[in-house]
C-alpha cells in the first residue's frame, strides 16, 4: 500500500499577469504551499493565509532564487521514482493538473515548441524517456536481460479517444476509438497504435509527431491543450532470458498532462463547442469524484458503507482505473499560477491536490512469479536427476543414498506439481470469472466441451482459417451493431467486403431481427437480404465475402428441460425470455447449480492436466473465444 505522491508546482509570472500588475499570492517554503487572499482594493496583502503541506511543493518562480526548482529537480525527484518503479516492474503514473496556463504541458512536456523539444528546459515525459533507454544501454552490458518497449500517444477531446501517433485512414474516417474492457489486463483503447521503439531518438520523433497531432482548434489563449487530456504510454517488459522458465516482469507508465481544470465560462461556449466543454467537464468532474470517492476511502471516512467509484463515468477515469487507487505508483503534480487574479483556481487546484494524498495506491510488481517458483524447483529436480543417474553407476562414490535421493526428488516434484496447479488454478479462476460475467457456462459431454449461452448468440464459422478458437458473440438485449474494426460497433468481423457498419442485429424479448445497412452485402441461409429479417434457430448469415456466422436461439423450453434433466444451468439473471419461465427459478438455487458445475470442471481440469483446457477462453469485446 502506498499514498499517491502529490507535489505542487509554481510557476513565474506571465506577460499578462505583469501588465496587470499582479500581486504574488503564492509562497513556499520546503514542502509546504501558502495562498494569501487578495484584499477586495488589490493594494495590501493581509493575514497569514492557507497554508497546504505535500510531498514536494516547488518554488519555480524565480529562476535566480536560490530554492528554484529547475525541470532537471522535478526530474531528479519524480522522474526518478517511475524509472525505478519500471524497472521494479511496477506500474507507474505522472498526473499533472491544473488550471489552463500554468504550467501542466511545461512540466510534461517542456516549452511549447511543435516542431522539436528544447534540449534545456525539455520535460519529465522526454527525460523519463531518455533515463530510460540510458538504463536500459547500461543493464544490457551486465545483466542477461531483453527489454522492449513500446508506446502509444492517445488524446481525449470531448469523450473521444483519437491515437495521436496514427494517420487517418481516410478524410471522413474520424479516427475516434473505444474502449473496452479485458478481463485481465483491464480497460484499454481498442485499435490504438503501439511503436516499438529501440532509442531515445525513436521515441522523441513519436513525441514531436503526437504533439503536433494534438488538437488545435482556435479558442482564445494556449489553444494547444486547453481542451484535451493526453496520455503517453510506456509499455515496458523485462525478459531475464538465462533460464528455463524465462522470467518477466511487464509495466504499464501512464505520463498523463490533464486539460485544463477551470470552470468552463458559458460565454465562450458556443454552438458545437458547449457540448465539447461540457464532456470536457464531464472527464474533470468525474475525476473530482473518483479523487474525492479514494480520498474518502483512504480516509476511512466511512467503516459501514461500501464507497463506490465512479471510474466508468469518463473516458479518462476508466482509463486511468489502475492509476488511481489501484495497481500502480502515481504522481501528482498540480501546477498553479502565482497572481493574485487566479486565486479562486489556484485555491481549487491547491485543495484538489490536498485531497489527493489520501488516495491509497496497492502497486504489485506485475511478474509471472509463479514461472520463476517454477525455475527454481525445474532446475532442483535437474539436480536431483543427476546424483541419481551417479548413484545408480556401480562403483561411483556418491554423497546421499539413492534412496534419500528418490525421496527428495519426489519432494521436489510433488512442490512443482503445486507451483503448476497453482499456476492453473489462477488461470482457470480468471476463466470462471468470464463464465460468470458473460452469461455463458461450459460443462463436459463425453469427450467433447459444451459451451451453452442462455442469450440468441452467433457462433463464427470459418471467420478466419488461421484461427484455432471458436469465437461466440452473445446478444444482449437492444441493438449490436456488427462490421468491420472501427470505432462503433459492437461485434468486429474480418473479411473481405464488410462495411465499418455492416449490419445491426436487435434483439427484443429475445427475437432477434437483422437490419442490413445500404450496400452491405447479407445473405441468410443462402438469400440475399436487403430488408429486415427475423432470424431463425440454426440460420447461417454470411456478412461481406467471407465472414459467416451461425444463429442460435435457446428457448425458454431448451433451458427448462435443462434444469429438469439435471444438466448444468445457462442461467442469467439478465436473461430476458417471453415465457419467463426460468424466472420462476430461485437465483440461489441456479447459483448453486453454477458454482457446482464449475467445481466439477476444475476437477477436470485439475485431474486430466489438460493446458489446452486450463487455457480457455479469452474475451474481447462481446466476443468468447475457445481456443
Ligand atoms: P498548461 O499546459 O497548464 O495550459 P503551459 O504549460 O502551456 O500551461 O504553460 C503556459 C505558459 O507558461 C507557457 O508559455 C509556458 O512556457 C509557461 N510556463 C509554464 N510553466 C513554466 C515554468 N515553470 N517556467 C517557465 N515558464 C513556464
Ligand atoms: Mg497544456
Amino acid at each position: 500500500m502506498t499514498s499517491v505522491r502529490v507535489a505542487v508546482r509554481v510557476r513565474p509570472l506571465n506577460k499578462r499577469e505583469k501588465q496587470l500588475s499582479s500581486k504574488v499570492i503564492i509562497h513556499m517554503k520546503e514542502k509546504t504551499t501558502t495562498i494569501q487572499k487578495p484584499t477586495v482594493r488589490g493594494d495590501e496583502l493581509k493575514g497569514a493565509g492557507k497554508t497546504f503541506s505535500y510531498d514536494f511543493s516547488y518554488d519555480s518562480f524565480d529562476r535566480r532564487s536560490p530554492t528554484f526548482a529547475s525541470q532537471e529537480k522535478i526530474f531528479r525527484d519524480l522522474g526518478f521514482e517511475v524509472l525505478k518503479a519500471g524497472f521494479e516492474g511496477y506500474n507507474a503514473c505522472v498526473i499533472a493538473y491544473g488550471q489552463t496556463g500554468s504550467g501542466k504541458s511545461y512540466t510534461m512536456m517542456g516549452p511549447s515548441v511543435r516542431s522539436s523539444i528544447n534540449l534545456h528546459d525539455k520535460g519529465l515525459i522526454p527525460r523519463i524517456c531518455e533515463g530510460l533507454f540510458w538504463e536500459i544501454s547500461h543493464r544490457s552490458k551486465s545483466d542477461a536481460v531483453m527489454f522492449h518497449t513500446e508506446v502509444s500517444y492517445l488524446e481525449i477531446c470531448n469523450e473521444r479517444v483519437q491515437d495521436l501517433l496514427k494517420k487517418r485512414a481516410s478524410p471522413t474516417d474520424d479516427g475516434g476509438l473505444s474502449v473496452r474492457e479485458h478481463p485481465r489486463h483491464g480497460p484499454y483503447v481498442e485499435n490504438l497504435s503501439k511503436h516499438l521503439v529501440q532509442s531515445y531518438s525513436e521515441v522523441e520523433g513519436l513525441i514531436i509527431l503526437g504533439n503536433a497531432k494534438r488538437t488545435t482548434a482556435s479558442r482564445g489563449v494556449n489553444d494547444f491543450s486547453k481542451r484535451s487530456h493526453a496520455i503517453f504510454t510506456i509499455m515496458f517488459t523485462q525478459v531475464w532470458c538465462d533460464a528455463e522458465p524465462l522470467y518477466e516482469t511487464v509495466s504499464k507508465i501512464h505520463l498523463v498532462d490533464l486539460a485544463g481544470s477551470e470552470k468552463v465560462d458559458p460565454t465562450r461556449t458556443v454552438g458545437g463547442r458547449l457540448k465539447e466543454s461540457a464532456d470536457i467537464n464531464k472527464s474533470l468532474v468525474t475525476l473530482g469524484h473518483v479523487i474525492s470517492a479514494l480520498a474518502d476511502l483512504g480516509a476511512g471516512v466511512s467503516t459501514t458503507k461500501q464507497i463506490f467509484i465512479p471510474y466508468r463515468d469518463s473516458v479518462l477515469t476508466w482509463l486511468l482505473k489502475d492509476s488511481l487507487g489501484g495497481n500502480s505508483k502515481t504522481t501528482m503534480i498540480a501546477t498553479i499560477s502565482p497572481a493574485d487574479v487566479n486565486y479562486m483556481e489556484t485555491l481549487n487546484t491547491l485543495r484538489f491536490a490536498s485531497q489527493a494524498k489520501n488516495i491509497v495506491n496497492s502497486p504489485t510488481v506485475n511478474d509471472n512469479g509463479s514461472m520463476k517458483v517454477m525455475r527454481e524447483l525445474q532446475s532442483e529436480v535437474t539436480r536431483l536427476n543427476q546424483l541419481l543417474k551417479e548413484a545408480t553407476q556401480v562403483g561411483h562414490e556418491v554423497p546421499l543414498s539413492s534412496v534419500d535421493v528418490k525421496e527428495e526428488l519426489n519432494e521436489t516434484k510433488s512442490l512443482q506439481a503445486v507451483a503448476l496447479t497453482k499456476n492453473r488454478s489462477s488461470t482457470w479462476r480468471e476463466t470462471l470469472n468470464i463464465l460468470q460475467e458473460e452469461t455463458v457456462t461450459l460443462r463436459k459431454e463425453g469427450s467433447g466441451v459444451v459451451l451453452d449461452c442462455c442469450l440468441p448468440h452467433l457462433i463464427g464459422v470459418g471467420e478466419d482459417l488461421q484461427s484455432t478458437g471458436i469465437a461466440l458473440y452473445y446478444l444482449k438485449e437492444g441493438r449490436t451493431i456488427i462490421g468491420k474494426a472501427s470505432c462503433t460497433q459492437d461485434i468486429v468481423l474480418h473479411g473481405p467486403g464488410l462495411l465499418s457498419v455492416h449490419c445491426v442485429l436487435e434483439n427484443i424479448a429475445g427475437t432477434v431481427t437483422l437490419f442490413p445497412q445500404d450496400g452491405a452485402l447479407c445473405l441468410v441461409n443462402g438469400s440475399v437480404v436487403t430488408d429486415p429479417c427475423q432470424l431463425t434457430q440454426g440460420a447461417i448469415i454470411q456478412l461481406g465475402k467471407g465472414a459467416t456466422l451461425w444463429f442460435n436461439q435457446p428457448t425458454a423450453s431448451q433451458l427448462r428441460l435443462k434444469y429438469q434433466s439435471g444438466l448444468p444451468s445457462v442461467f442469467s439473471p439478465s436473461v430476458t425470455d417471453s415465457s419467463n419461465s426460468t424466472e420462476n427459478l430461485s437465483k440461489a438455487m441456479v447459483q448453486n447449480r453454477w458454482y457446482k458445475d464449475a467445481i466439477k470442471l476444475t476437477a477436470l481440469v485439475a485431474d486430466e492436466c489438460k493446458p489446452g483446457l486450463a487455457k480457455i477462453l479469452t474475451s474481447a469485446g462481446s466476443a468468447t473465444n475457445v481456443n
